[in-house]
């Protein structure tokens, strides 16, 4: 069989890197994630695409969506390369998700569903190890090790006010992105709110129930 071909939705702070991990993990398929990439290529020089800014640093400390032109040519070629995914921070608005059906069918479009208020909590508690790229969270899971806890970051999207306006940018331009794929009645919902290990139970037997 074809390895599957995964869709992990949800808000900023839902889970979806650490779950998406998981399943790349399990599933033998690679985890494509759009913010990893931009974050890798911050100050990629976009002046040519006819954008407002001329990097997408300038969009991602604001909270903004990066124009849909430079983020569809990552997935494109990300996707192309790929033998069975796990997609993770796109399609961000309708636009997008018109553009991914153009380029791949999908077996499984999962919803992490999490309360707004635990989701501030949880990007703003966030950190992140520059050595290692492991996520912590100061108060639910902070690293024993007090070298570990010296070096570590908080991701420069993080902090409140940038939360607050990333969590508006997702209300607007990506709750009808779940809201098209529930009509389409290919979403499963997870319930996000838990306890990471149990959410990871429940995306797996989704994923194996469905593919
Ligand atoms: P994330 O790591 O998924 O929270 O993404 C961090 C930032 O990267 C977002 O706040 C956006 O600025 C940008 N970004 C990531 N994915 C997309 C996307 N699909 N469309 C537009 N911007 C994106």
């Amino acid at each position: 069989m074809a390895q599957p071909h995964i869709l992990i939705l949800g808000a900023p702070g839902a889970g979806k890197g650490t779950q998406s991990a998981n399943i790349a993990e399990e599933f033998g398929v690679e985890h494509v994630t759009t913010g990893d990439a931009l974050r890798a290529n911050k100050e990629m020089d976009i002046s040519d695409m006819d954008t407002e800014y001329d990097t997408p640093a300038e969009y991602m400390d604001q909270g903004e969506l990066v124009p849909d032109e430079v983020v569809n040519a990552i997935v494109d070629e990300a996707l192309s390369q790929a033998n069975g995914y796990v997609l993770d921070g796109y399609p961000r608005n309708l636009e997008q998700a018109e553009e991914l059906a153009e380029m791949t069918d999908l077996d499984v479009v999962l919803y992490l569903d999490v309360s707004e208020e635990e989701l501030v909590h949880r990007l703003t508690g966030r950190r992140l190890d520059p050595e290692t790229g492991d996520i912590y969270h100061v108060e639910y899971n902070p690293p024993e090790d007090p070298e570990v806890e010296g070096r570590l970051e908080q991701r420069e999207d993080d902090t409140e006010e940038t939360v607050t306006e990333r969590l508006r940018v997702y209300r607007e331009n990506t709750e009808p992105v779940v809201e098209h794929y529930d009509d389409e009645g290919v979403l499963e919902r997870i319930d996000g709110d838990q306890a990471p290990e149990e959410v990871w139970e429940d995306v797996k037997e989704t994923i194996e129930d469905s593919v």
